[in-house]
């Protein structure tokens, strides 16, 4: 299949990006790992396509004790070598195969927010946020969204008309915690059909699931993890498809969260030197 007719747009800097973006709208192209199927099986028609690969300085990862920030063309493949953050760099492992994460970014994962996909449950679960900039009145503005109110649905991102997201922050792991990601797929590098990831610190535990719900679907646990898996079933909605059915995904869900939690807090004892 080919893509429908579109205008192509390659802004070389961020002011030239926003100022297309709000004149015609369109589609930002980032690592283009999920836009271009998208555009090729014609489930996206935009009118115009805006290019950001060669837009300076959009590549960053800037690592402090606070966390990690990450720039809206920093790949995948970059992120995951620059090992910055043990949950980050856990569930980078498992999105897709590596020719995608190649070209895939972090942010454009973010701003694609599918259900099943991990890096969505990665921010969540940490509690971090996307930087979003637009052309306002002839200058650049920006406004940090935060995590809960960043997923707003399947396929569904509150980056909104004219918007480029510019960074995302995942904040670091506080020290004594760990963490741990698990989730089942079918083929190794598919979409999982149900994941968890876990953070256990000392003032308490939380889970992010994936696959089971409209985004990354998240729960304090608190201090009780012998209970955690019944609380995550009861918390989840996943659906009936081709590959599994909602009582599976339910069921493997909380085993899964059960697993992320041990492991994470396995590691957080160790931390601790408990
Ligand atoms: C075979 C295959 C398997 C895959 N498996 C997985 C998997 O297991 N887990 C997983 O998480 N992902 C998976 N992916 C998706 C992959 O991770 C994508 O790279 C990612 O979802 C999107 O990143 P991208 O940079 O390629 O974005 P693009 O494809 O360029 O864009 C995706 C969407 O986000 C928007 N967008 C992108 N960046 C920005 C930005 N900075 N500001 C505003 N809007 C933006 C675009 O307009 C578009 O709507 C898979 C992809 C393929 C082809």
């Amino acid at each position: 299949m080919k893509p429908p007719p579109f205008t192509y747009h390659a802004p070389r800097d961020l002011p030239a990006a926003l100022r297309t973006l709000a004149e015609v709208g369109g589609k930002v192209l980032a690592g283009g790992q999920s836009l271009i199927p998208m555009l090729n099986m014609r489930l996206a028609a935009p009118g115009h396509v805006v290019d950001i690969n060669r837009v300076a300085g959009l590549d960053g990862i800037e690592v402090s004790r606070a966390g990690v920030t990450v720039g809206a063309l920093a790949r995948h493949a970059d992120v995951e070598r620059a090992g910055a953050h043990p949950l980050l760099t856990w569930a980078l492992k498992l999105v897709a195969h590596p020719a995608i994460r190649n070209r895939g970014t972090v942010v454009g994962s973010l701003v694609h927010a599918d259900p099943a996909a991990e890096l969505p449950a990665v921010l969540a679960v940490l509690g971090g946020h996307v930087r979003v900039a637009r052309w306002d009145c002839g200058r650049v503005t920006f406004r940090e969204i935060p995590a809960a109110e960043f997923f707003v649905g399947p396929m569904e991102s509150a980056v909104g008309p004219g918007e480029l997201a510019v960074s995302a922050f995942f904040p670091a792991l506080e020290e004594g915690s760990g963490a741990a990601f698990h989730e089942v797929s079918r083929r190794h590098g598919d979409y999982a059909l149900a994941g968890a990831c876990a953070v256990v610190g000392v003032a308490g535990a939380r889970v992010a699931c994936i696959g089971v719900g409209g985004g990354p679907v998240v729960i304090d646990v608190g201090g009780d993890l012998s209970s955690a898996a019944a609380r995550v079933r009861d918390a989840v909605d996943p659906d009936d498809d081709i590959h599994a059915s909602a009582a599976y995904r339910r069921h493997l869900v909380g085993v899964l969260a059960e697993r992320a939690l041990r492991d994470a807090a396995r590691e957080g004892a160790a931390a601790r030197g408990a």
